[in-house]
């Protein structure tokens, strides 16, 4: 995105559907001109600060690449995220390692930022070769704990699926997609759970975990003062939006918000995202990410008006374009998600209809839709 430019309609939407384990096919990653000869394959790293690496990682099909981090701590590293449990993604990372000289032995803690699949799909295989400790946010792993019980999960996303008007067929497709993906999750003891406002001593200075819910319940950024750092995961990512999915019992499109006003408020120079190159600008990143989900919440607003309709109904008014199973059981739950929020607003309502859940404008008829 840049500065004082407007995300495309189709850049928002390609992001929204399928941000929560990809990054966008159409980025063009800035790293490769100071990097090691390992371009094609991944394993690029580089120094982002001194005592911190930046470590480029394949990812399947068109989901494009993660960036890991490795932070130095006097004789130990510290691992931030462990990429996609792929052959070609562990070999990334070894060929990386090697490149920095940070031998398995030495990386004695590893820490998620969340437990999408492209950040913690080879956490346990790395666990085992390195003994490292492993840290995450208490949330996530409850998080992790019900993504794990794969039968209830499928089970209780079909009735979520079903609830917001998706058809039979559309849920078993969306079931068959998710398999593969959901064989990543699996359960994690760490040795630490975080809740924010812990600090970690590194060479790249003293960072502190910040909890920032939204994208995913439990996850987290590293925020450093001294050097103005953000490690910023997967809530900042330079030319897209975040996927922001529906969870039981919370308001994500809310948290996420919330988030972004804590961070608004620190001063940052760089942000290291998981996706894309480092680069700055924060404020007019959240400024501007806030004008897209208000305008997203603006624009069900409008296909509500006059009308009830299930999330369902909704998403030909939000994507204009054929989505896969996998992208369309995103659409739906960032829907649901909007939903969620403007519900808590007290500008729409729901009304169930048999197994299906209907929203309409709290209190709205043609043309009568205030919003506050
Ligand atoms: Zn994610
Ligand atoms: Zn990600």
């Amino acid at each position: 995105m840049e500065a004082g430019g407007r995300r495309s309609e189709d850049q928002v939407e390609t992001a929204a559907a399928r941000l929560s384990w990809s990054a966008p096919s159409q980025w063009n990653s800035t790293l490769g001109s100071d990097l090691t000869p390992y371009l094609e394959i991944g394993g690029d790293y580089r120094q982002v600060l001194p005592g911190a690496y930046l470590i480029e990682l394949p990812l399947p099909y068109s989901l494009g690449r993660i960036n890991v981090y490795l932070l130095r701590r006097a004789d130990r590293f510290m691992l931030i995220d462990c990429g996609m449990d792929t052959e070609p993604c562990f070999q990334a990372l070894e060929r990386a390692l090697e490149g920095i000289g940070a031998p398995w032995a030495e990386i004695r803690e590893i820490l998620l930022t969340h437990v999408h699949p492209d950040h913690m799909g080879l956490t346990q295989r790395l666990l085992k070769l390195t003994g490292a400790r492993l840290l995450m946010h208490a949330e996530e792993l409850k998080y992790l704990d019900r993504l794990s019980a794969m039968d209830e999960y499928s089970a209780w996303s079909a009735d979520v699926l079903r609830e917001a008007g998706v058809g039979a067929r559309m849920i078993a497709r969306i079931g068959e997609a998710a398999h593969e993906i959901h064989k990543s999750f699996r359960r994690l003891e760490p040795h630490q759970r975080l809740h924010g406002g812990e600090k970690i001593q590194s060479e790249a200075g003293e960072l502190e975990v910040l909890w920032t819910p939204g994208h995913s319940p439990g996850h987290i950024c590293l925020y450093g003062t001294g050097r103005r750092v953000l490690f910023a995961g997967d809530q900042i990512l330079e030319h897209i939006s975040p996927n922001i999915g529906w969870h039981p019992e919370q308001d994500p499109l809310g948290d996420y918000l919330a988030s972004l006003d804590v961070l608004e408020r620190l001063e940052i120079d760089l942000i290291l995202p998981s996706h894309g190159a480092p680069f700055s600008g924060h404020r007019d990143w959240i400024r501007k990410t806030r004008e897209h989900h208000a305008e997203r919440c603006t624009r069900i607003l409008g296909l509500l008006n006059g009308r009830s309709a299930s999330a369902t109904d909704l998403v030909p008014g939000l994507w204009d374009r054929e989505l896969t199973p996998f992208h369309y059981r995103f659409a739906v739950f960032e829907i649901l998600a909007h939903l969620e929020h403007l519900e808590r607003q007290s500008k729409v309502a729901r009304v169930r209809q048999g197994e299906v859940v209907r929203w309409r404008v709290n209190g709205g008829t043609a043309g009568h839709n205030k919003q506050d």
